[in-house]
Protein backbone atom coordinates (compact mmCIF):
# COMPACT_ATOMS: atom_id res chain seq x y z
CA UNK A 1 0.00 0.00 0.00
CA UNK A 2 2.36 2.74 1.34
CA UNK A 3 5.94 3.14 1.17
CA UNK A 4 7.32 5.01 3.83
CA UNK A 5 11.03 4.47 2.33
CA UNK A 6 10.23 5.78 -1.03
CA UNK A 7 7.71 8.72 -0.01
CA UNK A 8 8.48 12.16 1.69
CA UNK A 9 6.99 13.11 4.67
CA UNK A 10 4.37 14.97 3.56
CA UNK A 11 3.22 12.11 0.73
CA UNK A 12 3.63 9.49 3.23
CA UNK A 13 1.29 10.99 5.92
CA UNK A 14 -1.48 12.22 3.37
CA UNK A 15 -5.10 12.57 4.43
CA UNK A 16 -6.53 10.32 2.26
CA UNK A 17 -4.59 7.11 4.45
CA UNK A 18 -5.21 9.08 7.52
CA UNK A 19 -8.89 9.34 6.67
CA UNK A 20 -9.68 5.68 5.81
CA UNK A 21 -7.63 5.09 9.00
CA UNK A 22 -10.25 6.75 10.82
CA UNK A 23 -12.84 5.01 8.98
CA UNK A 24 -11.38 1.51 9.74
CA UNK A 25 -10.54 2.36 13.11
CA UNK A 26 -14.55 3.72 13.48
CA UNK A 27 -15.66 0.12 11.58
CA UNK A 28 -13.58 -1.69 13.79
CA UNK A 29 -14.14 0.01 17.60
CA UNK A 30 -16.20 -3.09 19.11
CA UNK A 31 -14.78 -6.14 16.53
CA UNK A 32 -12.94 -7.75 20.07
CA UNK A 33 -11.47 -10.25 18.34
CA UNK A 34 -9.06 -8.13 16.31
CA UNK A 35 -8.51 -5.40 19.27
CA UNK A 36 -7.28 -8.82 21.39
CA UNK A 37 -5.03 -9.63 18.50
CA UNK A 38 -3.54 -5.62 18.51
CA UNK A 39 -3.29 -5.82 22.24
CA UNK A 40 -1.53 -9.76 21.90
CA UNK A 41 0.71 -7.52 19.20
CA UNK A 42 1.14 -4.46 21.65
CA UNK A 43 2.20 -6.82 24.75
CA UNK A 44 5.75 -8.13 22.75
CA UNK A 45 6.90 -4.53 23.11
CA UNK A 46 7.58 -3.95 19.52
CA UNK A 47 5.05 -0.94 18.75
CA UNK A 48 1.70 -0.86 16.59
CA UNK A 49 0.92 0.34 13.20
CA UNK A 50 -0.95 4.09 12.94
CA UNK A 51 -3.82 1.79 11.93
CA UNK A 52 -3.86 -0.79 15.07
CA UNK A 53 -3.46 1.92 17.37
CA UNK A 54 -6.19 4.03 15.83
CA UNK A 55 -8.79 1.07 16.22
CA UNK A 56 -7.60 1.22 19.89
CA UNK A 57 -8.02 4.45 20.05
CA UNK A 58 -11.75 4.20 18.58
CA UNK A 59 -12.44 1.48 20.96
CA UNK A 60 -14.46 2.64 23.93
CA UNK A 61 -14.75 -0.86 25.87
CA UNK A 62 -14.18 0.26 29.77
CA UNK A 63 -12.16 -3.65 29.83
CA UNK A 64 -10.10 -3.04 26.75
CA UNK A 65 -9.38 0.11 28.41
CA UNK A 66 -8.28 -1.04 31.49
CA UNK A 67 -6.07 -3.46 29.75
CA UNK A 68 -4.25 -0.85 27.40
CA UNK A 69 -3.92 1.15 30.36
CA UNK A 70 -2.48 -1.77 32.39
CA UNK A 71 0.11 -2.55 29.55
CA UNK A 72 0.86 1.12 29.23
CA UNK A 73 1.96 0.79 32.66
CA UNK A 74 3.89 -2.49 32.44
CA UNK A 75 5.60 -1.35 29.09
CA UNK A 76 6.66 1.87 30.95
CA UNK A 77 7.90 0.28 34.07
CA UNK A 78 10.29 -2.50 31.63
CA UNK A 79 11.52 0.07 29.65
CA UNK A 80 12.25 2.99 31.98
CA UNK A 81 12.27 1.87 35.33
CA UNK A 82 11.04 4.36 37.66
CA UNK A 83 13.40 7.15 36.56
CA UNK A 84 11.92 10.69 35.24
CA UNK A 85 14.13 12.73 33.16
CA UNK A 86 13.83 16.63 34.40
CA UNK A 87 14.81 19.05 32.16
CA UNK A 88 13.72 23.11 31.87
CA UNK A 89 12.60 25.50 28.98
CA UNK A 90 14.36 28.50 28.70
CA UNK A 91 13.25 31.46 26.16
CA UNK A 92 15.67 33.23 24.45
CA UNK A 93 13.14 35.15 22.47
CA UNK A 94 9.84 35.92 21.42
CA UNK A 95 10.35 37.59 18.14
CA UNK A 96 8.33 36.33 16.00
CA UNK A 97 7.37 37.28 12.10
CA UNK A 98 4.63 34.29 11.98
CA UNK A 99 0.98 34.53 12.15
CA UNK A 100 -0.07 31.09 14.19
CA UNK A 101 -3.20 32.08 15.78
CA UNK A 102 -2.74 30.22 18.97
CA UNK A 103 0.27 31.68 19.87
CA UNK A 104 0.64 34.99 21.71
CA UNK A 105 4.22 35.49 19.97
CA UNK A 106 2.33 36.28 16.62
CA UNK A 107 3.31 39.15 14.89
CA UNK A 108 0.05 41.72 15.09
CA UNK A 109 -0.01 40.65 18.92
CA UNK A 110 1.06 44.30 19.62
CA UNK A 111 0.51 43.82 23.62
CA UNK A 112 2.91 41.36 24.11
CA UNK A 113 6.18 42.92 25.17
CA UNK A 114 9.02 41.76 22.98
CA UNK A 115 12.16 40.76 24.03
CA UNK A 116 15.40 39.07 23.53
CA UNK A 117 18.01 37.83 25.56
CA UNK A 118 21.82 39.15 25.37
CA UNK A 119 24.85 36.54 25.84
CA UNK A 120 25.03 38.18 29.15
CA UNK A 121 21.08 37.64 30.10
CA UNK A 122 21.24 33.76 29.02
CA UNK A 123 24.32 33.55 31.29
CA UNK A 124 22.29 35.28 34.32
CA UNK A 125 19.07 32.56 33.12
CA UNK A 126 21.31 29.39 33.23
CA UNK A 127 23.21 30.49 36.60
CA UNK A 128 19.47 31.00 37.86
CA UNK A 129 18.33 27.11 36.47
CA UNK A 130 22.24 25.97 37.26
CA UNK A 131 20.99 27.05 40.79
CA UNK A 132 17.73 25.06 41.28
CA UNK A 133 19.55 21.94 39.98
CA UNK A 134 18.54 21.62 36.37
CA UNK A 135 21.48 20.02 33.87
CA UNK A 136 18.99 19.59 31.01
CA UNK A 137 17.17 22.95 28.94
CA UNK A 138 15.00 23.17 26.21
CA UNK A 139 15.93 26.73 24.32
CA UNK A 140 12.81 27.72 22.74
CA UNK A 141 12.39 30.87 20.16
CA UNK A 142 9.99 32.70 17.93
CA UNK A 143 10.73 32.16 13.94
CA UNK A 144 12.77 35.97 13.13
CA UNK A 145 15.33 35.71 10.69
CA UNK A 146 16.08 38.94 11.66
CA UNK A 147 16.28 38.91 15.64
CA UNK A 148 16.70 35.54 15.90
CA UNK A 149 19.09 34.46 13.03
CA UNK A 150 20.63 30.78 13.58
CA UNK A 151 23.89 33.05 14.39
CA UNK A 152 22.28 34.10 17.27
CA UNK A 153 20.70 30.32 18.63
CA UNK A 154 24.52 28.94 18.10
CA UNK A 155 25.92 31.63 20.37
CA UNK A 156 23.25 30.90 22.67
CA UNK A 157 24.14 27.17 23.03
CA UNK A 158 27.98 28.25 22.66
CA UNK A 159 27.24 30.18 25.98
CA UNK A 160 24.77 27.61 27.79
CA UNK A 161 27.43 24.97 27.09
CA UNK A 162 30.60 27.05 28.85
CA UNK A 163 28.89 27.84 31.75
CA UNK A 164 30.45 26.77 34.94
CA UNK A 165 28.75 27.87 38.07
CA UNK A 166 29.68 25.88 41.02
CA UNK A 167 28.76 22.33 40.87
CA UNK A 168 26.96 22.58 37.87
CA UNK A 169 26.97 22.48 34.18
CA UNK A 170 24.09 22.23 31.73
CA UNK A 171 25.22 19.28 29.75
CA UNK A 172 22.68 18.72 27.21
CA UNK A 173 20.53 21.62 25.61
CA UNK A 174 17.90 20.73 23.31
CA UNK A 175 16.28 23.34 20.42
CA UNK A 176 12.61 23.98 19.70
CA UNK A 177 13.03 26.20 17.00
CA UNK A 178 11.65 26.69 13.85
CA UNK A 179 12.05 24.29 11.01
CA UNK A 180 14.77 25.35 9.10
CA UNK A 181 17.50 24.50 6.20
CA UNK A 182 20.15 21.54 6.22
CA UNK A 183 22.71 23.87 6.16
CA UNK A 184 21.49 25.23 9.64
CA UNK A 185 20.42 21.78 11.12
CA UNK A 186 23.99 20.89 10.61
CA UNK A 187 25.50 24.13 11.95
CA UNK A 188 23.49 22.91 15.37
CA UNK A 189 24.59 20.27 15.29
CA UNK A 190 28.18 20.64 14.98
CA UNK A 191 27.01 22.56 18.25
CA UNK A 192 26.13 19.55 20.27
CA UNK A 193 22.98 20.58 20.89
CA UNK A 194 20.78 17.44 21.97
CA UNK A 195 17.43 16.34 20.46
CA UNK A 196 16.01 18.73 18.03
CA UNK A 197 12.05 19.25 18.66
CA UNK A 198 9.70 20.12 16.68
CA UNK A 199 6.15 19.84 16.72
CA UNK A 200 3.83 19.86 13.86
CA UNK A 201 0.76 21.72 15.63
CA UNK A 202 -1.15 20.02 13.07
CA UNK A 203 -1.40 17.07 10.40
CA UNK A 204 -4.60 18.48 8.89
CA UNK A 205 -2.97 20.81 6.04
CA UNK A 206 -6.26 22.85 5.26
CA UNK A 207 -5.96 23.71 9.40
CA UNK A 208 -2.37 23.98 9.20
CA UNK A 209 -2.31 26.27 6.49
CA UNK A 210 -5.44 28.50 7.92
CA UNK A 211 -3.60 28.29 11.71
CA UNK A 212 -1.01 29.53 10.26
CA UNK A 213 -1.66 32.27 7.39
CA UNK A 214 1.04 34.42 7.46
CA UNK A 215 5.20 34.35 7.00
CA UNK A 216 7.55 30.98 7.27
CA UNK A 217 5.72 28.53 9.33
CA UNK A 218 2.39 28.66 6.72
CA UNK A 219 4.54 26.55 4.27
CA UNK A 220 3.20 23.25 5.30
CA UNK A 221 5.41 21.18 3.13
CA UNK A 222 8.85 22.69 4.35
CA UNK A 223 7.14 22.25 8.09
CA UNK A 224 6.54 18.16 7.79
CA UNK A 225 9.96 17.75 6.20
CA UNK A 226 11.79 19.43 8.82
CA UNK A 227 12.52 16.35 10.36
CA UNK A 228 14.08 14.74 7.33
CA UNK A 229 16.14 18.00 6.65
CA UNK A 230 17.84 17.81 10.13
CA UNK A 231 18.71 14.07 9.83
CA UNK A 232 19.82 14.89 6.57
CA UNK A 233 22.37 17.51 8.58
CA UNK A 234 23.02 15.04 10.94
CA UNK A 235 20.78 15.22 13.91
CA UNK A 236 20.03 11.95 15.06
CA UNK A 237 17.30 12.44 17.93
CA UNK A 238 14.46 14.41 16.80
CA UNK A 239 11.53 14.98 18.79
CA UNK A 240 7.75 15.15 17.45
CA UNK A 241 4.89 16.69 18.57
CA UNK A 242 1.06 17.99 17.96
CA UNK A 243 -0.63 20.62 19.53
CA UNK A 244 -3.92 19.17 21.24
CA UNK A 245 -6.79 20.99 20.58
CA UNK A 246 -6.27 22.44 17.45
CA UNK A 247 -7.93 19.31 15.09
CA UNK A 248 -9.68 16.22 15.75
CA UNK A 249 -7.44 13.96 18.16
CA UNK A 250 -7.97 10.73 15.99
CA UNK A 251 -6.67 12.54 13.29
CA UNK A 252 -3.52 13.64 14.80
CA UNK A 253 -3.13 10.81 16.62
CA UNK A 254 -2.51 8.85 13.53
CA UNK A 255 -0.29 11.63 11.44
CA UNK A 256 2.18 10.88 14.62
CA UNK A 257 2.19 7.68 14.32
CA UNK A 258 2.43 8.00 10.65
CA UNK A 259 5.55 10.33 11.15
CA UNK A 260 7.09 8.13 13.45
CA UNK A 261 7.08 4.89 10.82
CA UNK A 262 8.23 7.37 8.34
CA UNK A 263 11.20 8.19 10.31
CA UNK A 264 12.24 4.62 11.03
CA UNK A 265 11.61 3.86 7.52
CA UNK A 266 13.74 6.13 5.81
CA UNK A 267 16.18 6.92 8.95
CA UNK A 268 16.79 3.68 10.35
CA UNK A 269 15.71 5.51 13.83
CA UNK A 270 11.96 6.61 14.81
CA UNK A 271 11.51 10.32 16.96
CA UNK A 272 13.72 10.27 20.42
CA UNK A 273 10.88 11.84 21.50
CA UNK A 274 7.07 13.29 21.50
CA UNK A 275 5.88 15.70 22.93
CA UNK A 276 1.89 16.08 23.90
CA UNK A 277 0.97 19.42 24.65
CA UNK A 278 -2.45 20.64 24.81
CA UNK A 279 -3.19 24.24 23.77
CA UNK A 280 -3.30 26.76 26.59
CA UNK A 281 -4.54 30.45 27.24
CA UNK A 282 -2.79 32.81 26.60
CA UNK A 283 -2.15 36.46 26.25
CA UNK A 284 -4.61 37.31 23.45
CA UNK A 285 -5.33 33.71 23.20
CA UNK A 286 -8.68 32.22 23.94
CA UNK A 287 -8.46 28.00 23.60
CA UNK A 288 -11.95 27.75 23.55
CA UNK A 289 -11.96 29.69 19.96
CA UNK A 290 -10.53 26.04 19.17
CA UNK A 291 -13.30 23.61 19.02
CA UNK A 292 -11.10 20.48 19.23
CA UNK A 293 -9.97 20.40 22.88
CA UNK A 294 -9.41 17.14 24.67
CA UNK A 295 -10.57 16.40 28.23
CA UNK A 296 -8.25 14.81 30.71
CA UNK A 297 -9.06 11.43 30.00
CA UNK A 298 -9.41 11.03 26.29
CA UNK A 299 -5.40 12.70 27.41
CA UNK A 300 -4.54 9.88 29.43
CA UNK A 301 -5.99 7.30 26.64
CA UNK A 302 -3.56 8.95 24.41
CA UNK A 303 -0.41 9.05 26.47
CA UNK A 304 -0.90 5.27 27.02
CA UNK A 305 -1.28 4.72 23.30
CA UNK A 306 1.73 6.32 22.39
CA UNK A 307 3.64 4.70 25.00
CA UNK A 308 2.32 1.09 23.49
CA UNK A 309 2.45 2.51 20.06
CA UNK A 310 6.19 3.73 20.39
CA UNK A 311 7.60 1.88 23.35
CA UNK A 312 11.24 2.67 22.69
CA UNK A 313 10.31 6.68 22.10
CA UNK A 314 10.08 9.20 24.99
CA UNK A 315 7.70 11.26 25.72
CA UNK A 316 7.83 14.44 27.24
CA UNK A 317 4.68 15.91 29.42
CA UNK A 318 5.18 19.88 30.28
CA UNK A 319 3.72 22.42 32.93
CA UNK A 320 1.16 23.09 31.00
CA UNK A 321 -0.33 20.12 32.80
CA UNK A 322 -1.23 20.29 35.97
CA UNK A 323 -0.04 18.41 38.75
CA UNK A 324 -2.96 15.93 38.50
CA UNK A 325 -2.86 15.23 35.32
CA UNK A 326 1.11 14.84 35.18
CA UNK A 327 0.71 12.17 38.00
CA UNK A 328 -1.78 10.34 35.50
CA UNK A 329 0.13 10.04 32.69
CA UNK A 330 3.79 9.81 34.55
CA UNK A 331 1.98 6.35 35.82
CA UNK A 332 0.91 5.64 32.33
CA UNK A 333 4.18 6.72 30.31
CA UNK A 334 5.69 10.00 30.12
CA UNK A 335 9.33 9.83 30.79
CA UNK A 336 10.32 13.18 30.75
CA UNK A 337 8.82 16.37 32.54
CA UNK A 338 10.00 19.82 32.85
CA UNK A 339 9.69 21.46 36.72
CA UNK A 340 9.83 25.24 37.83
CA UNK A 341 9.52 26.31 34.37
CA UNK A 342 9.08 29.84 33.67
CA UNK A 343 7.65 30.22 29.70
CA UNK A 344 8.59 33.99 30.18
CA UNK A 345 12.13 35.45 28.31
CA UNK A 346 14.24 36.45 31.18
CA UNK A 347 11.51 35.12 33.75
CA UNK A 348 14.17 32.80 35.84
CA UNK A 349 15.78 35.62 36.93
CA UNK A 350 12.98 37.75 38.51
CA UNK A 351 11.63 36.69 41.99
CA UNK A 352 8.35 36.52 41.13
CA UNK A 353 6.85 34.77 38.23
CA UNK A 354 6.51 37.41 35.27
CA UNK A 355 3.36 37.40 33.43
CA UNK A 356 4.46 39.71 30.26
CA UNK A 357 6.45 37.88 28.02
CA UNK A 358 5.08 34.68 28.74
CA UNK A 359 4.21 31.58 25.99
CA UNK A 360 1.29 30.27 27.75
CA UNK A 361 -0.06 30.31 31.08
CA UNK A 362 1.50 27.46 33.39
CA UNK A 363 -0.89 25.03 34.93
CA UNK A 364 2.29 23.09 37.14
CA UNK A 365 3.41 26.17 39.29
CA UNK A 366 5.64 24.05 41.84
CA UNK A 367 9.82 24.91 42.44
CA UNK A 368 11.56 21.84 41.17
CA UNK A 369 12.80 20.95 44.77
CA UNK A 370 8.91 20.36 45.42
CA UNK A 371 8.28 18.32 41.96
CA UNK A 372 11.32 15.95 43.14
CA UNK A 373 9.52 15.47 46.30
CA UNK A 374 6.12 15.30 44.96
CA UNK A 375 7.85 12.42 41.87
CA UNK A 376 9.55 10.66 44.86
CA UNK A 377 6.71 10.33 47.02
CA UNK A 378 4.77 8.68 44.43
CA UNK A 379 8.45 6.50 43.83
CA UNK A 380 9.78 7.74 40.71
CA UNK A 381 13.57 8.35 40.71
CA UNK A 382 14.17 11.95 39.27
CA UNK A 383 17.51 11.62 37.02
CA UNK A 384 19.39 14.62 35.84
CA UNK A 385 21.30 12.27 33.70
CA UNK A 386 22.33 13.01 30.25
CA UNK A 387 25.33 10.31 30.30
CA UNK A 388 23.99 8.60 26.63
CA UNK A 389 24.91 12.20 24.74
CA UNK A 390 28.48 12.38 26.49
CA UNK A 391 28.91 8.64 25.52
CA UNK A 392 27.91 9.36 21.70
CA UNK A 393 24.73 7.22 22.69
CA UNK A 394 22.38 9.29 20.27
CA UNK A 395 19.96 7.84 17.70
CA UNK A 396 20.05 4.18 16.69
CA UNK A 397 22.65 3.84 19.41
CA UNK A 398 20.48 5.05 21.87
CA UNK A 399 17.91 2.62 20.69
CA UNK A 400 19.45 -0.46 20.59
CA UNK A 401 20.69 0.21 24.39
CA UNK A 402 17.02 0.58 24.78
CA UNK A 403 15.63 -2.61 22.71
CA UNK A 404 18.19 -4.52 24.57
CA UNK A 405 17.27 -3.91 28.23
CA UNK A 406 20.53 -3.27 29.55
CA UNK A 407 19.13 0.35 30.43
CA UNK A 408 18.13 -0.89 34.28
CA UNK A 409 21.75 -1.86 34.32
CA UNK A 410 23.20 1.36 32.91
CA UNK A 411 20.63 4.17 33.21
CA UNK A 412 19.60 3.09 36.86
CA UNK A 413 23.17 3.70 38.31
CA UNK A 414 23.07 6.73 36.53
CA UNK A 415 19.83 8.12 37.58
CA UNK A 416 20.49 7.52 41.31
CA UNK A 417 24.42 9.20 41.12
CA UNK A 418 22.52 12.32 39.60
CA UNK A 419 20.04 12.59 42.04
CA UNK A 420 22.30 11.95 44.75
CA UNK A 421 24.37 14.89 43.31
CA UNK A 422 20.97 17.31 43.06
CA UNK A 423 20.19 15.97 46.55
CA UNK A 424 23.75 16.79 48.15
CA UNK A 425 23.63 20.34 46.20
CA UNK A 426 20.25 21.81 45.38
CA UNK A 427 17.30 20.03 47.54
CA UNK A 428 15.96 21.33 50.55
CA UNK A 429 16.37 19.56 53.88
CA UNK A 430 13.05 17.49 53.90
CA UNK A 431 13.66 16.38 49.72
CA UNK A 432 17.03 15.36 50.93
CA UNK A 433 15.70 12.78 53.55
CA UNK A 434 13.22 11.41 51.62
CA UNK A 435 15.81 11.16 48.25
CA UNK A 436 18.57 9.32 50.82
CA UNK A 437 16.14 6.12 51.53
CA UNK A 438 14.83 6.23 48.01
CA UNK A 439 18.54 5.76 46.90
CA UNK A 440 19.09 3.21 49.68
CA UNK A 441 16.22 1.25 48.30
CA UNK A 442 16.40 1.48 44.87
CA UNK A 443 20.29 0.24 45.30
CA UNK A 444 18.69 -3.31 45.79
CA UNK A 445 16.85 -2.82 42.31
CA UNK A 446 20.18 -2.87 40.03
CA UNK A 447 19.94 -6.15 38.12
CA UNK A 448 24.33 -7.04 38.45
CA UNK A 449 26.12 -6.80 41.09
CA UNK A 450 29.20 -5.51 39.74
CA UNK A 451 27.53 -2.53 39.00
CA UNK A 452 25.76 -2.17 42.42
CA UNK A 453 29.17 -2.14 43.94
CA UNK A 454 30.36 0.68 41.26
CA UNK A 455 27.22 2.53 41.92
CA UNK A 456 27.80 2.41 45.98
CA UNK A 457 31.43 3.47 45.39
CA UNK A 458 30.28 6.37 42.77
CA UNK A 459 27.48 7.54 45.96
CA UNK A 460 30.01 7.49 48.43
CA UNK A 461 32.18 9.77 46.10
CA UNK A 462 30.00 12.12 45.56
CA UNK A 463 29.14 12.17 49.69
CA UNK A 464 32.91 12.73 49.74
CA UNK A 465 31.93 16.04 47.47
CA UNK A 466 33.63 14.23 44.45
CA UNK A 467 31.20 15.92 41.23
CA UNK A 468 31.40 14.42 37.48
N1 LIG B 1 8.82 28.97 17.14
C1 LIG B 1 9.06 27.58 17.08
C2 LIG B 1 8.13 26.94 16.07
O1 LIG B 1 7.49 27.65 15.36
O2 LIG B 1 8.10 25.73 16.01
C3 LIG B 1 8.89 26.85 18.38
C4 LIG B 1 8.86 27.57 19.64
S1 LIG B 1 7.26 27.71 20.36
C5 LIG B 1 7.89 28.69 21.62
C6 LIG B 1 6.94 26.11 21.02
C7 LIG B 1 5.57 25.53 20.90
O3 LIG B 1 4.67 26.15 21.79
C8 LIG B 1 4.87 25.62 19.58
O4 LIG B 1 5.36 24.68 18.67
C9 LIG B 1 3.41 25.39 19.96
O5 LIG B 1 3.03 24.06 19.78
C10 LIG B 1 3.37 25.71 21.45
N2 LIG B 1 2.36 26.75 21.73
C11 LIG B 1 2.14 27.88 21.08
N3 LIG B 1 1.07 28.54 21.59
C12 LIG B 1 0.60 27.79 22.59
C13 LIG B 1 -0.51 27.91 23.50
N4 LIG B 1 -1.35 28.94 23.46
N5 LIG B 1 -0.70 26.92 24.40
C14 LIG B 1 0.13 25.86 24.47
N6 LIG B 1 1.18 25.70 23.65
C15 LIG B 1 1.42 26.64 22.71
Amino acid sequence: MYDPKSLKAEEFISHEEILETLDYAKKNKDNVELIDQIIAKARLAKGLTHREASVLLACDIPEKIQEIYDLAEQIKKDFYGSRIVMFAPLYLSNYCVNGCTYCPYHLKNKHIARKKLSLEEVEKEVIALQDMGHKRLAIEAGEDPVNNPIEYILDCVKTIYSIKHKNGAIRRVNINIAATTVENYRKLKEAEIGTYILFQETYHKESYEKLHPTGPKHDYSYHTEAMDRAMEGGIDDVGLGVLFGLELYQYEFAGLLMHAEHLEAVHGVGPHTISVPRIKKADDIDPDAFDNGIDDEIFAKLCALIRISVPYTGMIVSTRESQKVREQVIRLGVSQISGGSRTSVGGYQEDIRPTDTEQFDVSDQRSLDEVVHWLMDMGYIPSFCTACYREGRTGDRFMSLCKSGQIQNCCQPNALMTLKEYLMDYASEDTRKVGEALIAAELNHIPKEKVRLICEDHLQKIENGIRD
